[in-house]
């Protein structure tokens, strides 16, 4: 049992995928590390998303990043001594139409530069990769050095990992606050007491706009809703990461697949999306959106902006968001993944989720420090593809923490892009490839 009041170089707020490696790269360099999460090791978006882990489809500013991303976890099974079920099957996304293979050609032409392995697949090559027959695609971009790992799997393990390194990692245990001394951070309030430290690496998914808020630092976060589920066992017919329109799949380790589809988000409506509907309005125009008011609406209206370090916050109140999936369109993707691909026989489903994406505006990530308050720093809205970041977002936030600057440029993902008048930047497209928002 922890005892309080205590002491560290590093708090990390979040046992998410961001924060877990971010822990543990710090404890690599023996940096004395504490993670704080207010609900469970990977309760939200870090267990529940696909495990795709890509540079295929990256926003180009992203693709020096998740180079560095896949180097690392490719080691950690073997640093680390358990296993996350990391297998290097690659990326496929099937192209249905001409317009298809032409956008995955301009992107080939973006990420050039970058000396990938990317590269056009012929409708026989397809069929080959995924045990079809029918050329019934047009071709696919594929890139087979592209991987995946089993999200509930990894970060518990890293997380064990962070511990033997000396670190410490509390469950139940929210981040209220931070204190601070002549503008720089001095410590933080939990629900369950104080911990002084020197620095503060902000992970919280989610609820880190919510957080920075408090402190003077919000910035626009939205939230979209993307169901998912796990198949019963069925045939093998390809390694790697399938992406399609209708449906897209990945093995597991357990003989079945996760299937979801993007396009299957929704948005539902809370206050934070009036207060930033502005700031999102290039996203909207280069994505039809899927809207629905309900209960969260209301919810979030009654949560407070500010708040002091006694008072209970809604980090507490809500321990793990667990949001229902949307079994409509689940079962619509298993429909359209039986069409699509019948060489996986009948599909049954054996369990479905959902869980709550954080997106910016230009949709890639905050990897930051912040003006004004020396020893806050903020990682957090991967839009979408924060899980195959998360190495490199334990690298990029463990460099910039202990030496001030980072082994990428992180100018694009600067915290001060959304109020320091820039326009906003968004690579259409690709950077929704595990969701994407239609209009009812
Ligand atoms: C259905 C779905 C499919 C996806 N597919 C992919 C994919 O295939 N590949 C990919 O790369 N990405 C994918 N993603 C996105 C990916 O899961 C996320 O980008 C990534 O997990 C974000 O990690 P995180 O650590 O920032 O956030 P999270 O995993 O959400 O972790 C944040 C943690 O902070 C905690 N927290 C918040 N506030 C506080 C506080 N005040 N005190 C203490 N703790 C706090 C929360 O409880 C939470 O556990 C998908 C996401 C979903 C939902």
């Amino acid at each position: 049992m922890a005892e309080f009041p205590m002491k560290c170089d590093v708090v990390v707020i979040g046992a998410g995928v961001a924060g877990i490696m971010t822990a543990w790269q710090l404890a690599r360099k023996g940096v004395s590390v504490m993670v704080c999460e207010k609900g469970r090791v990977a309760g939200e978006q870090s267990s529940r998303n696909w495990g795709y882990i890509r540079k295929q489809g990256r926003d180009p500013r992203e693709i020096p990043a998740i180079i560095e991303s896949l180097r690392i976890w490719e080691r950690v099974e073997e640093e680390i001594g358990e296993d996350i079920g990391w297998h290097r099957g690659g990326s496929l996304y099937l192209a249905e139409t001409e317009a298809d293979l032409a956008y995955y050609e301009n992107w080939l032409g973006h990420a050039r530069p970058f000396q990938l392995d990317s590269y056009i697949l012929s409708p026989d090559e397809v069929d080959a990769q995924i045990g079809g027959e029918e050329r019934r695609w047009k071709g696919a971009l594929f890139t087979p050095s592209d991987g995946r790992a089993e999200p509930a799997k990894a970060v518990p393990a890293i997380a064990r990992a962070v511990e033997r390194l000396g670190g410490t990692v509390l469950t139940e245990c929210a981040v209220r606050t931070i204190e601070r001394k002549a503008g720089r951070v001095s410590g933080v309030v939990t629900e369950k007491g104080e911990i002084s430290c020197e620095a503060v690496v902000c992970a919280a998914g989610a609820w880190s706009s919510l957080f920075s808020g408090n402190l003077g630092y919000g910035f626009p976060q939205l939230k979209v809703r993307s169901s998912v589920f796990r198949t019963k066992p069925l045939p093998l017919i390809s390694q790697a990461n399938v992406s399609s329109t209708g449906a897209s799949f990945r093995r597991r380790q357990d003989g079945g697949y996760t299937i979801g589809r993007s396009g299957s988000g929704v948005f539902d409506i809370t206050p934070g999306a009036f207060r930033h509907f502005g700031t999102y309005m290039p996203a909207l125009k280069t994505q039809p959106m899927r809207l629905r008011l309900n209960s969260v609406f209301f919810k979030e209206l009654m949560w407070p902006k500010h708040w002091n370090a006694d008072d209970v916050t809604p980090f507490e109140q809500t321990r793990v968001n667990d949001p229902a999936p949307d079994m409509a369109t689940i079962r619509d993707i298993q429909a359209q993944a039986e069409k699509l691909f019948p060489q996986l026989g009948n599909i049954e489903i054996a369990e479905a989720w959902s869980g709550l994406i954080d997106v910016t505006p230009d949709a890639v990530p905050v990897w930051s420090g912040v003006e004004g308050l020396d020893g806050y720093f903020i990682a957090t809205g991967f839009s979408g593809h924060g899980f195959g970041m998360g190495a490199g977002t334990g690298l990029i936030m463990s460099e910039l923490v202990t030496n001030g600057s980072a082994p990428v440029d992180l100018a694009p993902f600067r915290l001060s892009r959304f109020s320091d008048g820039s326009p906003t930047e968004i690579y259409a497209k690709s950077t929704y490839p595990e969701w994407k928002m239609e209009a009812v």
